[in-house]
């Protein structure tokens, strides 16, 4: 187990708290950074003042907004294995406990490595940081685990509704060009847990949990998102065939034809150059 030396200043000040554990992802010789409601360890040159101000900055807003957004239905730091479902019942959403996360470890490295969350907080490559992976990461700590498509959609649509549409594009707007385009690909639990996720499994991902939530309320889709996995039927009485054809059918029935979004995106995608 990793510590960080902290034991020189706790001696001169003759603080008494015990020395702060480093995740397992931070470097070994990270700074720690303690802000309100995070604690940070940055890999040195990872980040200079002014990307570190903008990350404190997008941490504090979103910590902020996804708190008060998924209400009794988080569940900070909670991972569990795939096929372990977190609860049977609904969040309360009136009466139910308001969950307050303990600061979210928070790790920062220089490289462009695959940014994550888990038990231990988030980890984020400072490349990636303009690209908002830090709020993506976060709603996953906050949030607790949960299954693919569900949870990636979840990361992906309150990222956008913090930030705004990735390039200026919204995720429906995304799915709509797929959809027109014959890429729409699939939403199988088993093909996007074996094989991985590519970008646009991500966009309809959040779009297919976007229309969810806009549809048929925050309440069942947490019912959905820490129940047992692809448990369609139980929560909307719908199997998931019928779901996703009415998810389609939504996409399909978007008025885009003078939508600029639309073919811009169409246009990134076709580009291979520019996408
Ligand atoms: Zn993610």
């Amino acid at each position: 187990m990793r510590w960080l030396a902290l034991a020189s200043l706790c001696g001169l000040i003759g603080c008494t708290s015990p020395p702060v554990r480093l995740p397992p992802d931070a470097a070994p010789d990270a700074e720690l950074l303690t802000v309100e409601g995070f604690r940070l360890f940055v890999e040195p040159g990872a980040l200079d003042d002014e990307a570190e101000e903008q990350l404190l900055a997008e941490l504090r807003v979103a910590r902020e907004r996804l708190e008060e957004w998924l209400g009794p239905a988080m569940s900070p730091g909670d991972f569990r294995p795939r096929g372990t479902p977190r609860s049977h019942c609904p969040p309360d959403w009136e009466f139910g406990p308001r969950v307050v996360s303990p600061p979210v470890p928070v790790v920062v490295r220089r490289a462009a490595l695959r940014c994550h969350a888990d038990g231990h907080g988030i980890t984020v490559g400072a490349p990636h940081l303009d690209a908002r992976h830090a709020s993506h990461e976060l709603v996953h700590y906050l949030a607790g685990s949960s299954w693919h498509p569900v949870d990636e959609g979840l990361a992906v649509y309150l990222t956008e509704r913090l930030w705004g549409g990735d390039r200026g594009v919204p995720l429906r707007i995304r799915a709509r060009v797929y959809r027109d385009l014959n890429l729409r690909g699939t939403l199988d639990p088993q093909v996007l847990h074996g094989e991985g996720m590519s970008r646009r499994d991500y966009d309809v991902a959040g779009a297919f949990v976007g229309w969810l939530i806009e549809s048929y309320g925050k309440a069942k889709f947490f019912e959905l998102y820490a129940g047992a996995e692809r448990n369609y039927y139980g929560v909307y009485r719908m199997g998931e065939r019928d779901l996703l054809d009415r998810f389609w059918h939504a996409i399909g029935a978007l008025e885009v034809q003078d939508d600029g979004d639309y073919y811009r995106f169409q246009a990134l995608l076709t580009d291979l150059s520019g996408f």
